[in-house]
């Protein structure tokens, strides 16, 4: 089990795959999976569902469901993937949000489980499946977390779930239909380093338990950080893992009842198996900075652009080059700074530049803006580097076109 890809070896597969290049490492995934569970031993009521929309790559959620771990949804298209994938109904999750309830009708002739995050469509569900189809209802508990607005989930103002204040709303509907209420589901938000955040959550559970007298799981969702910086630190798992047992004694003790404790990982089990490659295409030296312009874009990782999230870049063309500071930008016609005084070893034109964790929202998040081509994916498992999604070509930008004259 190799947690890194080595930088020999990443410039092997950027040499015969071309640039630019995502690249996936299915030990690393494993291990990340392994960490969760063996963090957790001691409770046999666990669940983990990797939320897939980090990363859908149809081979890696074969990856995810080969080592065992369940998978969790965010629209049904990737419910589809899912069980194209070949997961069990039982074994994937839908978490709905602001949806159509024809989703909601797909999602339950497919029998996966599902979270329903709206009066309304918590109302059309009662009303057209009373009590034969158990459901989980997501909550929105106003608690304020997460790396930055753009990713919290949980607050006051959050479009997600529905309003911890409308409880005896959620609670009338479902005695007006007979709704089994089988879960209680809330994600505060990406990049939750506070174990104390899931716990907060717990304690808004623990007040509603007593309302909902069928429910099977607490659903805590996802959220755990990751280091992205060198010296980061991210989720203490071990922690998070004593706690949630310290809470599901709690419950037993409280209201002689038990439940099944669900998560929902996605950059977790992913971030760090990821790996952007890139090429340098011009270097551009002036007054304030030296720009090095690579054959990527925000096209295809907007996360610096968008959350002003750090990546680590390496140059793995020339590990012994005297470390100099650049600007590591685009070949988007739009300002797509990657790094801004960034210290590297000295680039020159054609080395590769190295992306760490670029599993989770890299290439899931691409788009073809300036009509480029999305990058090809590569995944490395027992030791062989496959090809698990083609690079487009021209044909694909013409693909649904309609030449109307
Ligand atoms: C995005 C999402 C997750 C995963 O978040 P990560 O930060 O990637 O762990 C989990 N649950 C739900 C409902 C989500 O929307």
């Amino acid at each position: 089990m190799s947690l890194q890809i080595s930088n020999e070896q990443l410039r092997t597969i950027a040499r015969e795959f071309g640039t630019p290049l995502y690249l996936y490492n299915a030990d690393r995934i494993t291990h990340q999976y392994t960490q969760l569970q063996t963090a957790f031993q001691h409770s046999d009521k666990v669940r983990f569902f990797y939320a897939c929309k980090a990363l859908t790559n149809l081979s890696i959620l074969k990856h995810i469901k080969q080592i065992g771990c369940n998978v969790d949804c965010s629209s049904i298209n990737e419910a589809r993937l899912a069980v194209h994938a070949g997961f069990t109904p039982e074994n994937i999750l839908y978490t709905s949000n602001g949806i159509a309830f024809d989703e909601i009708e797909e999602a339950v002739a497919l029998g996966i489980n599902i979270n329903i995050d709206s009066l309304s469509n918590l109302e059309k569900f009662g009303k057209k499946y009373g009590h034969s189809y158990p459901v989980g209802i997501r909550i929105r508990p106003n608690i304020m977390a997460g790396g930055n607005l753009k990713i919290s989930t949980g607050h006051e103002n959050s479009k997600f779930g529905i309003p911890i204040e409308q409880l005896q709303d959620i609670v009338q509907l479902m005695q007006q239909y007979n709704i089994h209420i089988a879960g209680l589901h809330n994600h505060t938000g990406s990049e939750i380093k506070d174990v104390d955040v899931f716990m907060k959550v717990s304690s808004v559970f623990l007040d509603m338990i007593p309302h909902f007298p069928e429910l099977q799981f607490l659903d805590m969702g996802g959220g755990f950080k990751v280091p992205y910086k060198d010296g980061d630190e991210g989720t203490d798992i071990q922690l998070l893992a004593n706690e949630i047992m310290a809470f599901e004694k709690k419950i037993a003790v409280t209201y002689q009842r038990n439940f099944q404790i669900w998560f929902e990982p996605g950059k977790y089990i992913v971030s760090e198996a990821g790996y952007l490659l890139s090429k340098v295409n011009v270097l551009k030296p002036t007054a304030t900075t030296t720009f090095a312009g690579i054959d990527t874009g925000f096209n295809h990782l907007i996360r610096p652009m968008f959350y002003e999230a750090y990546h680590r870049i390496r140059n793995i063309s020339n590990e012994k080059g005297e470390l100099k500071k650049y600007a590591v930008v685009g070949n988007i016609c739009e300002t797509d700074t990657f790094a801004w005084d960034r210290e590297l070893n000295e680039i020159r034109e054609g080395d590769v530049l190295v992306f760490d964790n670029a599993g989770a929202y890299g290439f899931e998040m691409a788009s073809n803006f300036n009509s480029r081509f999305r990058p090809a994916e590569v995944l490395v498992k027992d030791g062989k580097a496959i090809l698990i999604r083609k690079r487009e070509v021209f044909e694909d930008l013409l693909r649904n076109q309609v030449e109307a004259f």
